[in-house]
């Protein structure tokens, strides 16, 4: 994928001879095909690697960066939601800033990747974290919290796609797309979801130039969502502030933007 790596969409299937749970055998497929295939989308090296088996923190680590990562795999697809761990433990590794990135990956039956995106760890706040029921009494782990990480409620900015309906894409366009929001990961989770929020509103706008009476048409959505807030229209101006200080948006005047 670094341009010398050639990918190949077909899962190696002969190394999961001589298992026969389902979900093992997707495990040993899915984690198997990112290792020979993909690269860190934070550095760009080749240089992914499994964590030893059950290690709670992730399943990769790239070795030159440090990243960690993990992997949820699907014959679904990955649009809507997606079933993860204990929800406690995922709120508190996102208000500790400890987190890894998250692998997405979509196959189909006969083995072969559709879609694999990532996303950037500093793209989870509590807010794309959905509680689930706690398990019933006749369950072995009754009263356990288990949670969903809801991809719709995420920015398209947040899905970098390595590879899309089987094409893969180019090496530094999927770099470049990572770069424009890594800004957030220095960013305090409180003020990460205002960010997120804006973000999202101008992934949305379907031209590269905006204005700012554009950004307004969504006061109410956003007065729904923040209910405390009673000058949205000022904290709008000030987050699109904030956008082009990093570098994500600039102002061409006259209330006008253009994305960058
Ligand atoms: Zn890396």
């Amino acid at each position: 994928m670094v341009g010398k790596t050639k990918v190949i969409l077909n899962f190696n299937t002969s190394i999961a001879d001589g298992y026969n749970s389902k979900s093992q055998i997707a495990r040993i497929l899915t984690e198997d095909w990112v290792i020979r295939n993909s690269y860190c989308p934070n550095c760009g090296e080749n240089n992914l690697n499994n964590y030893m088996n059950n290690n709670p923190a992730a399943d990769f680590f790239c070795s030159r960066c440090s990243s960690d990562y993990e992997l949820k795999s699907s014959k679904s697809t990955l649009t809507n939601k997606v079933v993860d761990g204990a929800y406690e433990v995922m709120i508190n590794k996102i208000n500790s800033y400890t987190n890894p990135h998250f692998f997405f990956l979509n196959y189909s039956n006969e083995y072969t990747v559709n879609d694999f995106f990532c996303v950037p760890k500093h793209f989870f706040v509590p807010s794309i974290i959905e509680k689930r029921k706690p398990l019933t009494s006749s369950a072995r782990r009754s009263g356990w919290i288990g949670c969903n990480l809801l991809i719709k409620n995420l920015p398209s900015s947040g899905k970098i796609y390595l590879i899309q309906n089987r094409n893969v894409l180019d090496y530094h366009t999927v770099l470049n797309k990572w770069k424009r929001t890594s800004f957030l990961e220095a960013e305090e989770i409180k003020n990460r979801r205002w960010l997120l929020e804006l973000i999202s509103i101008i992934d949305n706008i379907p031209k590269n130039s905006f204005s700012l009476a554009e950004v307004y048409r969504y006061e109410e959505t956003l007065k729904l969502k923040f209910p405390k807030n009673n000058f949205i229209k000022e904290k709008i101006r000030q987050q699109l502030q904030v956008l082009r200080d990093r570098g994500f948006i600039q102002f061409n005047g006259n209330g006008s933007y253009q994305k960058k």
